[in-house]
Order: C-alpha cells, then structure tokens, then sequence
C-alpha cells in the first residue's frame, strides 16, 4: 500500500505528520544543500547547535516552560528514566530512613516503582496507591484522599505516570494533593496533547515515539535547582546509596547542553519539525481542543455498540490518547482488526500483555482518520448486532 492507504493507529513507534516525513527523507539525504546528510552530520557542529536551540525553544514555547526549568535531550527512552529519576532526585533524601512515593495506576508506574525498588530496597519505596488493588485490575484512579502518602521529611519525592499507554488510564488534571511537593512525572504518552502547568512539578520526561518524534530522542525538563542538590559520589557512598552512572547523571547533561556524548541530532530536528508544525496549528491550547474533541468522538462511537464492545477504563480515568475496549464475544476482536486491516486502519491491537483493542489518538492522528474509524465501528456494531 502507499502511505496514503494507511492510517497508524500504533501506540508506539506512533505514526509522524506526512510533511516532516517527507522534508525528512530528503534531510537525510542533503540537508540544507550541505552536500551531507543531517545524521552525518557532527553533534558539535554550528547546524547541530542551531537544532538543539530551535528544538528547546519550541519545547519551551509549546509548555510555557518557566526560565528557572532545564530541558535536556537523552536516549535510552522512558526506561532509563525509571532509573535515572530516583538518582537525580537523591538531593531530596534528607534523613536516613526515607521513602519515595509512587501512585501506581498501571503497567508504566509499575515498572517505575519496581526499578526504585530494585536500586535502593523495598522498603525504600512506597506504593501510595495501587489500582489493581482498588478496582481488581487497571482500569481506574483511585480518589486522592485514600492515597497513602509518606508525611514529611522522610518523603524524598512523589512519582506518577500521567498517561498509561497499555491501560488507557489518564488523570484529568495535576494531582491537586500533591501541590507543593516534589513530583515527577513520565508524560511519555500524552506530553504536548494538552497544556501543563510546568511550575508544578520538579521533573517531567517523555520518550519522543508518541506525541514528538522518532524512537530514541527522550526529553526531560527539570527544575534547574535540582541540579545543585546532587550529592557527591562520597556523600552517596557514606550514605550507602548508589552513584549514578555518569549518563543519567543531570548536572553532567545539562553542563554540556546535551552533548555528553553523540545525541542523535536528526531525532532532535524531527522533534523540531513536529514542533513547528503544532505552534503554526494553533499551539497546546488548540491541541487540547482537537485532542478532546476526536477522543470524545472515538468512546462515542464504542458507546453506540455496548452489546459489541467494553471500553476497559472508568469513566473519569478514561485517556484521551489511548483508548481501549474489548469486543464480545472475544472472538469478534480479531474479526474486527482483520476487517480494519482491509480497510488501511493499522496498529489497533491491545499491548500483548493486556489484549483487546487499544486505539491510539496521538496529535498525528487528523479529524479525518478519527471518522473513517468511526465509520468502520459504527458499521461493525451494525453488522454484528
Ligand atoms: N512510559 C510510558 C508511559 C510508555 O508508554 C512507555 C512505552 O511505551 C515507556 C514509559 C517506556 O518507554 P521506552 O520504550 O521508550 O523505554
């Protein structure tokens, strides 16, 4: 098929507008008439300084970062954050005995709270609300006032994943308890899909496969006072906790503006293009207002069906980004991505480890592709009635 057959409905590697695709494909091959490609480039180059600043300031532009905030371009994806979080936070551990509260609301959050748990012990974390628990599997929010929250100095920092991709769960808003204290959050999935008051948390990062650009480009924004509150490799050492490797190390990163070591420079221009492109649309604002609106259009159209299919998540928990349902009887689900497939609407499959139908409404996705699905559940519900 050509491209125009398809529409990508994949949760991640998620599909990218058409026209940074197509500036891409020649950037590759003669970038800016430079006679070489844009990832031949050299990282140090005066062209690759130019990405870096444009992309960061369009990040900035985009959320409204605060100037007392730190933006800096990784690799290793969402997964090196689980790790690199609880490092670059360690400023925050004030006595010996401390905890670090994760809300745990589905399989990202979880797999953030078992790395803690992993480098600095069990009873170093504490999992201050756990949904599987609450509502028997992930699927719900639990109501903040039930959240068990460590008081006091003895809390180093609160974690959450704003947007879990395999559950379809995301939470409507800032966690208004967690006002004022250290949060960091994993934005993988649903950053710049909607406005975000930076100033409230102490850390965001997102993987760029979703909402910003290529595999292998993750970016995180940091409160600036972070990186004077590391400890020393000595003070961790007396205090038996462990030292950072040295790229996950903030301070280090953003010293050298990202350039520790060879950053994947055309990750970071796609990131750019994908930005320009959603200031020019009308910005986070207008973004919010698309996002609601083809999300809203897509639950509607499952809604119309309920003998045919089960939206997995609670009202109120539902994600704007990725929309999950089951079909029944069961068996009709791969009927139904079969008949997609025909139809050029891919990557419709639930996460292996969940099953079901998982719709992905990333930015990339046009009001158009959202009715051509829409069409094909309506006649589906019809057909089999
Ligand atoms: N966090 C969220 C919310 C995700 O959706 C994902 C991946 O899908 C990850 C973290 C892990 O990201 P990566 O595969 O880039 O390590």
């Amino acid at each position: 098929p050509t491209r125009e057959e398809i529409t990508y409905f994949g949760a991640g590697p998620a599909s990218l507008p058409t026209t940074v695709l197509q500036n891409a494909s020649s950037a590759i091959l003669n970038f800016q008439n430079t006679g070489l490609g844009i990832a031949e480039h050299s990282h140090r180059s005066a062209l690759s300084s130019d990405i870096i600043a444009t992309t960061e300031s369009s990040l900035r532009n985009l959320l409204s970062i605060p100037k007392d905030y730190t933006v800096i371009f990784m690799q290793g994806g969402g997964t090196t954050q689980f790790s690199a979080v609880p490092y670059n936070l360690l400023g925050y551990w004030k006595l010996k005995r401390a905890r670090m509260d994760y809300a745990v609301t589905g399989g990202w959050s979880q797999k953030g709270s078992e790395e803690a748990k992993r480098l600095y012990g069990d009873e170093s974390v504490n999992v201050i609300t756990n949904s599987k628990k609450v509502f028997g599997s992930y699927g719900g929010i639990e109501e903040e006032k039930e959240w068990k929250r460590t008081e006091g100095e003895e809390r180093v920092f609160t974690y959450y994943c704003d947007n879990e991709t395999v559950d379809g769960v995301e939470f409507p808003g800032f966690p208004s308890s967690l006002e004022g204290g250290v949060v960091a959050a994993d934005m993988s999935s649903n950053i710049l899909s909607r406005r975000v008051d930076v100033s409230r948390f102490h850390l965001i990062f997102a993987g760029a496969q979703k909402n910003i650009g290529t595999t292998g480009l993750t970016i995180v924004i940091l409160k600036s006072s972070i990186l004077q509150t590391q400890p020393t490799p000595t003070t961790l050492r007396a205090l038996g906790l462990p030292i950072p490797p040295i790229m996950m190390d903030y301070p280090i990163l953003a010293k050298s503006n990202s350039l520790y070591n060879t950053l994947p420079i055309f990750d970071v221009w796609i990131a750019g293009e994908v930005m320009k492109e959603l200031i020019a649309a009308g910005g986070l604002a207008k973004q919010e207002e698309v996002a609601n609106r083809k999300a809203e259009r897509l639950y509607a159209a499952l809604g119309r069906a309920p003998g045919i299919f089960k939206i997995v998540p609670l009202e109120g928990a539902r994600s704007r980004m990725n929309i999950c349902a089951r079909a029944q009887p069961v068996e009709l689900e791969g009927v139904f991505l079969k008949g997609a497939e025909e139809r050029g609407l891919l990557g419709l499959k639930g996460h292996r480890s969940v099953g079901g139908i998982r719709i992905s409404n990333y930015n990339s996705i046009r009001e158009v592709d959202v009715d051509t699905l829409v069409q094909y559940i309506d006649e589906f519900g019809q057909r089999n009635a």
